[in-house]
């Protein structure tokens, strides 16, 4: 049996989508809010509405840009190149917290509206220097949220611990590996689909993609 209601932390990306459509098996009811942190694509956001339109569920965007009062990154910021994070430093794309108050705001957001349940596709497996992304700080943050607002709220991470390739089995099994593939937007340079190939974001993307459908042809499924 489904469980009531749900919101979805919704980007328009791979991520986000899947965990959308994921959702919408295991909920009565899915609400998906997005953040407008002034992206440097605001493509995005359109990309977003469109899928949540598409899907056919409510779409809310909450008004993030402070957070550029705090930090200044590549995402946000277009005289700042983006680069890939070493074991010393952060990705460029890093605002210190982000996903922090994302995640909270996003609580918030639920409790007002009489959802139990945030979903967010953070992932720990391709771990990619946001440590707000962590599991443990997940689930202290949970327990945080509740003491705060008195509430017993769930976070759900059901892409925590999957790789690249097994979100996009994921996906597959849900009978949208080309909704996904299609549809979302997870490229640096604003590209959707199959994106630009070069920023490390669809670099990501299409080795799991790979790695999947090879897998998938040498298993002789489906
Ligand atoms: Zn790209």
């Amino acid at each position: 049996m489904k469980q009531d209601k749900a919101v979805v932390v919704f980007s328009g990306g791979q991520d986000s989508t899947t965990c959308l459509l994921w959702a919408l098996t295991q909920y009565q009811e899915v609400y998906t809010v997005t953040f407008d942190y002034g992206q440097r694509h605001i493509e995005e956001i359109t990309c977003a509405e469109e899928i949540a339109k598409e899907l056919n569920v409510p779409f809310k965007v909450l008004d993030m840009k402070l957070i550029n009062q705090l930090a200044a990154n590549a995402l946000t910021r277009s005289d700042i190149a983006v680069t890939e994070g070493t074991s010393e430093e952060l990705p460029s794309t890093f605002v210190p917290g982000r996903n922090h108050l994302f995640l909270s705001f996003a609580a918030v957001y639920a409790q007002s509206i009489g959802a139990r349940h945030i979903i967010t596709g953070v992932c720990e497996t391709d771990f990619s220097g946001y440590p707000d992304c962590r599991d443990v700080f997940v689930k202290a943050l949970n327990v945080s949220i509740n003491l705060a607002m008195d509430s017993s709220l769930e976070f759900q991470t059901p892409l925590m611990w999957l790789n690249k390739a097994e979100t996009w089995k994921m996906a597959d099994d849900l009978d949208a590996l080309d909704f996904v593939r299609t549809r979302t937007l997870t490229c640096y340079e604003g590209i959707r689909g199959d994106g630009c190939g070069k920023c490390p974001s669809c670099v990501l993307r299409q080795n799991g993609l790979t790695t999947y459908l090879e897998e998938k042809q040498g298993s002789g499924a489906k």
